[in-house]
């Protein structure tokens, strides 16, 4: 932790910037443009219209640009929405529904292993500016998820328990869900999102939407603080399933990527007390 560094010049976040007529007319997400995508693989509500037309809440199609095997692109909303906070918590869990319909169907094709991850804004990575979210298609495990569920026991299990009796770190519970700034955070307002239940599948479990409808939350204050920010989250599955939301900030450097080491300007305490109020 080094909260002295946040006062120093050139340390203040990146915003968004403002929507653009032509942001509006080349987005290929909004409804009406179903053309501009590879054909749809699956729409809710999954019933009463024709593929590919006007009529849907949430739509899947193929990444035009894969980098993976199999990559799809879950069409958040029909509106032009730039981040999940514009999403109401049903919206949201048609969203965790889309997630898990095309799990399922990854399975079914050997593939093993799905990454669901959103990314917000241009500093969080997205290329387009419609919420959207990212299904990679995996045969194993990857590196991150596998890590944290190496060792005995289920360590979150016992982490959460901690956090809940220390209690300052976290923001909120709900549904069965707990919401926090976990220790050791790598970068102002990193979040976790966990069911306080010991659950493997975040796919195949009911909380899921509710999972989503806290990362929306914990943006929606955060954007509330200081205006729209850069973010990314992703789902991790296996061991106990969890959503971690990193809001971007501030810009990981040589000491970050090189040497791992995470110099983050504000302690999670903090930054839970902030949350929370
Ligand atoms: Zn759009
Ligand atoms: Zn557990
Ligand atoms: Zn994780």
């Amino acid at each position: 932790m080094a909260p002295d560094r946040s006062g120093r010049p050139g340390a203040s976040a990146p915003a968004f910037n403002p929507v653009t007529d032509e942001e509006l007319e080349s987005c290929p997400f909004c409804e009406g443009r179903e053309d501009r995508t590879p054909p749809e693989t699956l729409a809710l509500p999954s019933e009463g219209r024709e593929p590919d037309t006007p009529g849907w809440l949430v739509r899947v199609v193929p990444n035009k640009y894969p980098a993976f095997e199999q990559q799809e692109v879950v069409v958040h909303a029909p509106f032009h929405a730039r981040s999940i906070v514009e999403l109401d918590d049903a919206q949201l869990g048609l969203v965790a529904e889309a997630w898990r319909l095309r799990a399922v169907a990854a399975r079914a094709e050997g593939f093993e292993h799905v990454f669901a991850c959103v990314n917000e804004g241009k500093g969080g990575g997205a290329s387009l500016m419609h919420s959207h979210s990212q299904l990679v298609w995996l045969r194993e495990q990857p590196p991150v998820p596998a890590a944290e569920q190496s060792g005995e026991g289920c360590r979150l299990c016992d982490y959460l328990t901690q956090e809940r009796e220390d209690g300052s770190r976290v923001v909120l519970e709900r549904d069965g869900l707990m919401l926090l700034c976990p220790y050791a955070s790598r970068a102002p307002y990193e979040c976790l999102i966990a069911p306080l239940e010991h659950e493997s599948s975040g796919f195949q479990s009911v909380l899921l939407g509710g999972g989503l409808a806290l990362a929306a939350e914990a943006l929606r204050r955060l954007h509330a603080l200081g205006g729209p920010c850069p973010a990314n989250l992703w789902l991790h599955e296996g061991g106990h399933w969890h959503l971690e939301l990193l809001p971007r900030l501030t810009v990981f450097a040589s000491v970050e990527l090189g040497a791992g080491h995470y110099v983050n300007t504000l302690p999670p305490e903090e930054a839970a007390q902030t949350l929370r109020g």
